[in-house]
């Protein structure tokens, strides 16, 4: 049995052909999952018997617990847990442009930045596309509201689940289903290489974050161990040929960790670093957590870097804090529960 929420529309046109039936079906299908939102076949009343047998047959509805809900003025933090008991988190932001939602790609993650809760704990598996589809599903129907953008930041590293995370970006992007546009979905990779080449030539709208955080290789090496494997200018050269190739503007993340990487010295690495480059730096002040030493820069500190930014041509923004009241830090709700301290 296979979990409906995991496939495409292409691939359901495929199904009803080999079924003998109209391709057309898909389409039907589709407006009843993702417009109509059904989640049983018989409420599906204009395909017929022998279809709605055969769906029966083949696909499930299964979706995801909610285990705990925190809430602030402005942000909604959820713990979900999988069929087999693991536990991921996702992050529902009110923005001004509207409701943006930060979803997880993997149970833990392999990357082990130093900085980073998600690290903590080790991958445990890839999502299915169906487990990242159903956290847009679910917090929708839970706040009765619609998710205008999505940014996959939550915990796992997309480019290490890459098959999965290209058929979920299939299914939400769909104009027929969820019908989110490319332009309003980020996909954030700490830097593999390999994958962002990739990630170019299938020539989707997607946007593109890279997690930055240094403007060298030592410093970046130290925080990052991704770092080791593929070096700064690789990164910079792969990154300069995605946007020629896609002629879309790259989003650089840049965390500020107090006497880390927030010196002046390396503002104007950066500056030269990404000189000439047609991208934006995104200042994000670390979310502190119990577990690392590392210290959120000060604003004094953060609007210094971003001055020097600012004042060589380098776009730059600060990130608006959200939810350290709700343990929004990557991972760091799961992180909390495993080791029982809710
Ligand atoms: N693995 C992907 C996506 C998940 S992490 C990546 O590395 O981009 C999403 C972003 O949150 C990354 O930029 C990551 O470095 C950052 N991040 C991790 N822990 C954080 C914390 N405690 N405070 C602020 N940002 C954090």
């Amino acid at each position: 049995m296979q979990n409906i929420y995991n496939f495409s529309l292409v691939d359901f046109e495929n199904y009803f052909e080999s079924i003998n039936e109209k391709k057309f079906k898909a389409k039907q299908l589709y407006e009843w999952l993702y417009r109509k939102r059904v989640s049983s076949f018989d409420e599906m009343s204009n395909l017929k018997k022998e279809v709605i047998t055969s769906l029966k047959e083949n696909y499930c509805f299964d979706k995801l617990k909610i285990i705990t809900k925190l809430s602030d003025v402005d942000v909604h933090k959820y713990l979900f847990e999988l069929s087999d008991g693991k536990k991921i988190e996702a992050v529902l932001m009110y923005h001004d442009y509207g409701n943006s939602l930060c979803i997880s790609t993997q149970v833990g993650c392999n990357m082990s930045c130093s900085f980073c809760e998600s690290g903590r704990l080790k991958k445990q598996r890839d999502l299915l596309p169906y487990e990242m589809i159903t956290q847009i599903l679910m917090i929708e129907e839970d706040l009765n509201i619609r998710i205008s953008h999505v940014v996959l930041m939550g915990i796992g590293e997309p480019f290490d689940n890459y098959d999965n995370v290209m058929k979920f970006l299939d299914i939400v992007n769909e104009p027929l289903g969820i019908a989110l546009g490319a332009r309003h979905i980020t996909v954030s990779t700490c830097g593999i290489i390999p994958k962002i080449e990739e990630f170019a030539k299938s020539s989707r709208q997607i946007n593109l974050a890279i997690s930055l955080h240094a403007p060298n290789d030592e410093l970046r090496s130290k925080i990052m161990p991704i770092n080791k494997v593929y070096k700064l200018k690789d990164l910079i050269e792969t990154i300069k040929r995605y946007i020629n190739q896609t002629g879309r503007r790259v989003t650089f993340e840049y965390i500020m960790l107090a006497g880390i990487n927030d010196s002046e010295e390396c503002a104007l690495e950066l500056v030269n670093l990404l000189k000439g480059i047609n991208c934006y730096v995104n200042l994000i002040p670390y979310n502190s957590t119990s577990h690392f030493e590392y210290k959120k820069s000060s604003n004094e500190q953060i609007l210094k870097f971003f001055d020097i930014l600012h004042k060589n041509n380098l776009n730059a923004t600060i990130r608006r804090e959200f939810g350290s009241k709700v343990k929004a830090a990557c991972g760091q709700l799961r992180a909390n529960f495993e080791e029982g301290k809710k």
